[in-house]
């Protein structure tokens, strides 16, 4: 099914995000994690590409299962840094035989320790390329990430959103926020947007903190911006594994809350390949 009919039809639209396992562990390390996520009957599961070093084919091998075997729509993460166009035409070949129908169309981040990397190099140098391309050349429904603070390397938050504009309007069937942990962050980013003409569903992007150390690091990488409330439960608990995984699942419960009370049109958990809190998550919602 075609996610862009799902988000006319159903609100909100549940989401887990996933990633392949690393190359050097066996693609099978995955299963268990998708068989815990499934049992939360989520309305589709999406796969990262390329990203923390797990290999390409593995986002379509994964989102295949996902579609063919355990009968789950999905929607598969491309990044079009560093492709050619015809790399391109041969994966949106390839998902097209895998019976995949979505696509989330991504510039991608530079090659790991490249500074400076020279986008305007690549073929296609923004997301809006790739949006392009797989509009004129197929018909997928596509998805487009969209950052609530901005992107990380951003310098002016307006212009951040008219380029948002810009990719939409090129066939972007719905958005999916980056992970943000103040929903405040959200409903004025959903205001902004609205009020400049961008009318496609936006899925809030969530993700429970549970490790007091990795978090910081994602923040540096994502340039999320932490509330005091946030900061004070990591410096309370970071040290603490377990306390810090109680404390995220019901921050993280409590965002997930308020975006169903204010009618948010989808909801994307963050899962970093974790069911099992997740599933708490859920639980903890009343969404199980
Ligand atoms: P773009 O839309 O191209 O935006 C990048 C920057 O360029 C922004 O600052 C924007 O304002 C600016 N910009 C956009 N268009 C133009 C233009 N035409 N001219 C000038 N400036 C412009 N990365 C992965 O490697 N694999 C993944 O699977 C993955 N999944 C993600 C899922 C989500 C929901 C999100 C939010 C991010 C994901 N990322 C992933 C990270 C993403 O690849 C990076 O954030 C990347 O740096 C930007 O990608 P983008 O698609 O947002 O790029």
């Amino acid at each position: 099914m075609k996610l862009s009919t799902l988000y006319r039809q159903k609100k909100p639209v549940i989401s887990f995000e996933i990633f392949p396992p690393k190359s050097t562990l066996p693609v099978e390390s995955i299963f268990s994690t998708l068989e815990g996520l499934i049992q939360l009957n989520p309305d589709f599961i999406s796969v990262t590409y390329g990203a923390g070093g797990s290999s390409r084919e593995r986002t379509k091998e994964i989102a295949s299962k996902i579609k063919n075997q355990y009968k789950i729509e999905t929607l598969h993460h491309l990044t079009c840094v560093g492709h050619s166009a015809s790399e391109l035409r041969q994966i949106i070949k390839d998902l097209q035989a895998e019976n995949i129908e979505n696509i989330l169309a991504l510039r991608g981040d530079p090659p790991a320790g490249v500074e400076d990397y020279d986008f305007s190099q690549c073929q296609f140098e923004h997301a809006v390329d790739l949006v392009k391309y797989i509009k004129a050349n197929s018909d997928f429904s596509v998805a487009a990430a969209a950052y609530p603070e901005g992107h990380a390397h951003c310098t002016r938050l307006s212009d951040d959103l008219n380029w948002l504009k810009y990719k939409v309007d090129q066939g972007v069937d719905f958005l999916i926020t980056q992970l943000y942990f103040d929903n405040r962050v959200f409903y004025n980013f959903l205001e902004n947007a609205r009020r400049i003409g961008i009318k496609c569903p936006v899925a809030a992007g969530v993700m429970p903190v549970i490790n007091g150390k990795q978090i910081k690091r994602i923040i540096s990488l994502c340039g999320a911006s932490m509330p005091a409330k946030l900061l004070m439960l990591v410096d309370q608990y970071g040290d603490n594994q377990e306390d810090m995984e109680k404390a995220g699942i019901e921050y993280a419960s409590r965002q997930v809350e308020d975006l169903l009370r204010n009618g948010a049109e989808g909801i994307h958990l963050y899962t970093m390949n974790k069911p099992q809190q997740i599933t708490e998550i859920v639980k903890n919602v009343g969404l199980a």
